[in-house]
């Protein structure tokens, strides 16, 4: 039977929507990783709409963060049960994991079992309470979060894929606790209120029907992070990032992700798979290709050729040049990925070949489709 593993990095404007498929044969097994904006959604219910209603399951849904280019489409998708799809598990850090956080040490035993992002996060916890799924049953429903040091978490899903956590740590999950609390002080109840979520949700018509999405305004974390050179927007820190491994082949999701946290974990991966730099097929950028997620030092603790990015360019023009020039100099990539053909993506594809003679670049055939990835063939 011959294997599958690959991806998909849906067009979901200046978001992530990834969804992978691994298996062998006619058993394919599905994750996705984030929903996009709410403009995303069309194209990820499209792609739904594809698989037969008797197919329509994942075994994992990851919700990396709270930002709304990440989690509006999968507050849409949730709101949306005539479709049908089913997660056997789903990674989340709401409202419930982060009102009583993981010790470290209840965080280590993870290791041995093998702005108006806060509203958003509580929809989905609210939705999924409503529909009776529970998230993180894997960490015991607490945070999906990596322990400060040692082994990183490790979990093997159904069919085989394997994911080690990269990101977050508990430390940055106290900080988007923080950011949960403000936010519900000024609509003068608390995070764990339940009536507050449930009334705000009916009204809030951006995720009713299929009504065309409003602009999203951009996230205060997102516009402050730009102030700064290194990325320190409390929700990006909070990211859940992961390595997924199939048939030999790897691929990290680094979400939004914070690039010290990022670096460290990919060394201490290295460490447990016994290699001096961390063996990997493609790496999905940080923060869409931002400049204050890329840093030479996570390049250096990695071996890999082929960097993905998710954006269109549109609100925080990513990727940054500085962020793919990081790359294409100390990476000395042979592909770059680019879900669009943007103006922050198209000059790539001629001056990459300056800057690292053997790079390529690749966009889907046209703006609007998705682009895919058959890891096998990395
Ligand atoms: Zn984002």
């Amino acid at each position: 039977m011959s294997k599958v593993f690959r991806l998909k990095l849906l067009p979901a404007l200046n978001g992530d929507c990834i969804w992978i498929e691994y298996g062998e044969g006619e058993k394919l097994s599905r994750v996705l990783i984030d929903g996009g904006p709410l403009g995303a959604f069309p194209a990820l219910r499209a792609e739904i709409e594809k698989l037969p209603p008797e197919q329509r399951a994942f075994e994992l849904l990851v919700v990396t963060h709270i930002d709304s280019d990440h989690i509006d489409g999968v507050v849409k998708l949730l709101r949306h049960p005539e479709l049908g799809v089913k997660f056997r598990e789903v990674w989340f850090n709401g409202w419930p994991q982060l009102k009583v956080l993981p010790t470290l040490a209840q965080v280590a035993e993870y290791v041995e079992d093998e702005t108006r992002g806060p509203i958003a996060g509580s929809y989905v916890d609210n939705l999924l309470l409503r529909s009776g799924r529970a998230c993180n049953e894997r960490f015991r429903s607490r945070a999906a979060c990596v322990p400060d040091d040692g082994v990183l978490p490790r979990a093997r899903l159904d069919g085989g894929l394997q994911l080690t956590l990269l990101s977050p740590t508990v430390d940055k999950l106290r900080r988007l606790r923080a950011t949960w609390d403000d936010a519900f002080t000024k609509l003068g109840g608390d995070p764990g209120d339940r009536a507050i979520v449930e009334a705000k949700l009916e009204k809030d018509k951006r995720f009713r029907g299929d009504q065309a999405a409003a602009p999203v305004p951009a996230g205060v974390d997102e516009a402050a992070a730009l102030a700064t050179d290194l990325d320190a927007a409390v929700a990006n820190g909070s990211s859940i990032a992961v390595v997924a491994e199939y048939a030999d082949r790897r691929c990290a999701f680094l979400g939004d992700a914070h690039a010290d946290l990022i670096e460290r974990s990919f060394r201490r991966m290295a460490a447990m798979c016994s290699e001096k730099r961390l063996r990997l097929n493609a790496v999905k950028l940080s923060h869409h290709g931002s400049k204050g997620n890329i840093t030479p030092e996570i390049l250096r603790a990695i071996d890999c050729r082929n960097y993905l990015v998710s954006t269109d360019g549109s609100i925080f023009h990513h990727p940054d040049d500085e962020a793919i020039q990081c790359v294409l100099k100390y990476a000395k990539p042979t592909r770059l990925f680019f879900n669009y053909r943007s103006e922050r993506t198209a000059g790539w594809e001629r001056a990459s070949t300056e800057a690292q003679p053997d790079c390529t670049a690749q966009y889907p055939r046209s703006n609007g489709e998705s682009l895919e990835l058959d890891l096998l063939a990395f």
